[in-house]
């Protein structure tokens, strides 16, 4: 069993780690920049390391700073949370060349999932289809590009295959546009993710976006805990997310699930993971696989009754999955909202003091966040400064208990997002349930129109 762990994250996410750790008896290192010293995990962490200053290209997202904290106080695990390092192949793999355990998969599986191109080739090769478009990366011959943008139809995207954030990707309505396009996405790709290799997709109209959360043990055991649909988006963001997900019955749930549990199994996935789909018109189409826990992993626990982070860590120390597939129930309806430090119309960044908090509570309702009457957020970071999930026996109780929850809840000083949180959650389509990632933003589109 691991005994101490080091949480190389901050925030809400970095709390949650370090809870399931206290509920399991691991002791806690928290690694913190000049600028985060105030939160939350690390007033409760057993040690805590100050890793440099507020600049995360020179703390959260320096390996070796974190396995330096690592070895002083001798850790002897290190969790990744979400964003930073946490699907970086290079450091999972010095963490363990430092005899650290990381808590993920091997390195070599997050290099695949990493490349679009390959991971979609692999899938592929266990059954799941991908998006179709090119085979590989595009060819140097514009005209074979151009046939096969026509086969597969216009629009299509053009998609760097390191890309991530939901950045290096164009969309190219007619053929006459496709060379540029292609020659502007090679160019972004090289400076944004150092590698200027893009690929060919169909662009889906009005998909949703509907994941499905795995976890694998080290003994070739995988398990899916069912779907969850994060199709209200703004820039590709998640914006609230739901489990399960509207329309989506018992028996396509099965037969997803055994699709992407066979497919752990032969890449040999290990811990946590997410399959992402774009579904249309009955059909799922894999865009990724994430390789470590997600914001919404609440939902999934609120309908399994599983605490996805302690399988994390039981995992990570050699445990086998703790549960069969048919032990897996669903039951009720969870919703997470994400509150962000930002101004609910434009969107801009709000960092600041928070002069009162006040968390809404009562039966079926969680706050996941590591904010306190007085913390003040730093602008350097992501600006979610919590989430709040809800749980009901159906979806509309669900709703309900999120709207109650969104009035109840008091974050002074700062500007947030909760008045938008409080509009989107009794919008008709979304109570209607099963609408397409694109709904908000031409949603805006459309109410800044009508202004
Ligand atoms: P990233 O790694 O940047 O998150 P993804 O491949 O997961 O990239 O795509 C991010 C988002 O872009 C998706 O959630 C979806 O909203 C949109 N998207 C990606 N591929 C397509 C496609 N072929 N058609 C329509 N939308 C797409």
């Amino acid at each position: 069993m691991i005994k101490k762990l080091l949480i190389a994250n901050r925030g809400e996410i970095a709390l949650r780690i370090l809870r399931a750790c206290k509920d399991l008896g691991i002791k806690t290192v928290a690694v913190h920049s000049e600028v985060d010293r105030d939160l939350m995990h690390v007033r409760l962490a057993d040690e805590s390391v100050c890793i440099g200053p507020a600049d995360s290209r020179e703390s959260y997202l320096l390996p070796s700073s974190i396995i330096s904290a690592a070895e002083i106080t001798n850790a002897d695990a290190i969790h990744p949370g979400f964003g930073f390092l946490s699907e970086n192949a290079d450091f999972a793999e010095q963490v363990t060349q430092s005899d650290f355990i990381f808590v993920g998969p091997k390195s070599e599986t997050i290099k695949l999932m990493g490349d679009k191109i390959l991971a979609k080739k692999a899938m592929n090769e266990v059954g799941i289809t991908g998006i179709p478009g090119s085979k590989g990366e595009v060819s140097k011959d514009i005209s074979e590009n151009k046939r096969i943008a026509k086969e597969v139809g216009y629009p299509v995207l053009v998609k760097a295959a390191h890309g991530g954030g939901g950045r290096g990707m164009r969309t190219v309505d007619k053929e006459e546009d496709l060379e540029e396009a292609i020659k502007l996405t090679k160019n972004e790709a090289k400076l944004a993710f150092g590698n200027d290799t893009v690929f060919i997709e169909k662009f889906l109209q009005r998909p949703r976006h509907i994941e499905f959360q795995v976890l694998c043990d080290n003994f070739g055991h995988a398990i899916c805990l069912g779907e969850r649909d994060c199709s209200m988006q703004r820039k590709h963001q998640k914006v609230i997310e739901e489990a399960p997900a509207p329309e989506i019955n018992q028996e396509t749930r099965e037969r997803m699930s055994k699709l992407v549990t066979d497919a752990c199994k032969k890449i040999n996935y290990i811990g946590a993971g997410t399959f992402e789909f774009l579904y249309q018109d009955g059909e799922f189409y894999f865009i990724e696989m994430n390789t470590r826990i997600q914001v919404e992993h609440p939902v999934t626990e609120m309908i399994t009754g599983i605490d996805i982070v302690r399988q994390q860590l039981l995992i990570a120390s050699g445990e086998k999955v703790g549960y069969s597939q048919e032990q897996i129930e669903i039951r009720g309806h969870a919703i997470e909202c994400r509150i962000n430090a930002e101004n609910s119309e434009t969107f801009i960044p709000c960092p600041g003091t928070i002069d009162q908090f006040h968390a809404p509570g009562g039966p079926g309702v969680r706050m996941d966040t590591h904010i306190y009457n007085g913390y003040k957020v730093p602008p350097n970071y992501d600006s979610m400064i919590g989430k709040l999930i809800s749980y009901g026996n159906n979806r509309d109780a669900a709703i309900r208990r999120m709207s109650n929850a969104l009035n109840e809840i008091v974050i002074d000083g700062i500007e947030t997002n909760i008045n938008l949180q409080k509009k989107l959650i009794l919008d008709d389509v979304f109570q209607k349930g099963g609408f397409s990632i694109n709904y908000l933003e031409n949603k805006f589109k459309k109410d800044n129109g009508s202004k």
